[in-house]
């Protein structure tokens, strides 16, 4: 019988990994630095050592593994085709066919994309416990999004469903946004988008206010830390970015109605004030939905962990 699943989360730095037994406990973690010289040939190798060591130390058995899940920082093809990846150095690669090959042929891999699998990882173990419809948000440098409907990952034809950090909200941003596009959630909601927003209303505005003393040095959670002290420009820049990201989220809701959002990333770590005001929003811009029939909105519980949890469950999805 298969006891065991596999988790890799290959990030830019650093490439997470852990084992799991079948109903989601955590055994063993451990990382390894993705080195990422000769465009990251040597990435799935290392990786295939330290796991052949971690699998004997175990006395785990090839045969007792469902199977091993990778993330990948970038997009992946439905077939997990990895066209490029820029944070890896990669091209043309087919991650999941080459670490079977390097761990002997006989353990099922697949691949997905990093937010993707962190949403299925939230949804097993995680915020999202207990619910098979859901969005996972991650308000970081940017803002990632996965979308899990049934218990799985929709992609779409393209890779870009859940996208939701470059769904245009801002009819009057002049400043362009990574994607080339101008106006999107990113770039008001995002860690980086929060602070670009409160320097906005500090350089148009002459009063008095917390934030001016940090400078350059403003980060996202002073803004937060100042709006819960009462402090009037840091509150109207993160009521604006939580706007707009209720917004956003009672249009998913319209779309694919989930059951839950659960919100992770760096910026989550404002908690329930960040809460609560992201359920004020998303509540006013659903009116079609009774209360009963609204989404819940919670915080993410794993972590940096997500990604493996989420690759381990990658493999059970055939259950
Ligand atoms: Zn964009």
């Amino acid at each position: 019988m298969n006891q065991y699943c596999v988790g890799i989360d290959v990030g830019g730095t650093t490439v997470k990994c852990g084992i799991f037994t079948y109903n989601g406990l955590l055994l063993d973690k451990w990382e390894v630095p993705s080195r990422k010289a000769e465009n990251g040939r040597y990435i799935l190798p290392d990786v295939a050592d330290e796991l052949k060591k971690h699998l004997s130390e175990k006395t785990i058995e090839e045969e007792d593994i469902a199977g091993i899940g990778i993330g990948v920082p970038g997009p992946v093809e439905p077939n997990g085709y990895v066209h490029i990846c820029v944070n890896l150095g990669w091209e043309d690669r087919w991650p999941a066919k080459e670490l079977r090959e390097l761990m002997g042929g006989r353990i099922p891999c697949a691949c997905g994309n990093d937010a993707n699998v962190a949403a299925l990882g939230e949804m097993w173990q995680g915020g999202g416990r207990g619910h098979e419809n859901l969005l996972m948000v991650t308000l970081g440098t940017g803002v990632g999004g996965g979308l899990i409907m049934n218990g799985r990952i929709v992609t779409g034809a393209h890779g870009a469903g859940g996208e939701i950090g470059h769904i245009h909200v801002r009819e009057e941003e002049e400043e362009s946004c990574n994607c080339g596009g101008r106006g999107c959630l990113e770039q008001v909601a995002s860690a980086t988008g929060i602070v670009h927003e409160a320097q906005r209303r500090l350089s148009r505005r002459k009063d008095h206010s917390k934030l001016r003393v940090y400078g350059k040095a403003l980060s996202a959670k002073d803004v937060f830390d100042c709006a819960k002290e009462g402090d009037i420009i840091a509150r109207e820049t993160v009521e604006c970015s939580m706007r707009y990201l209720g917004i956003v989220l009672a249009q998913v809701s319209m779309i694919a109605d989930p059951e839950v959002y659960v919100i992770g990333g760096g910026v989550s770590k404002a908690g329930n004030f960040l809460l609560e005001m992201l359920r004020k929003y998303y509540e006013e811009y659903t009116p079609i939905l009774k209360p009963e029939q609204k989404a819940e909105i919670m915080l993410a519980t794993l972590g940096n962990d997500a990604g493996i949890y989420g690759c381990a469950r990658l493999m059970l999805e055939n259950d």
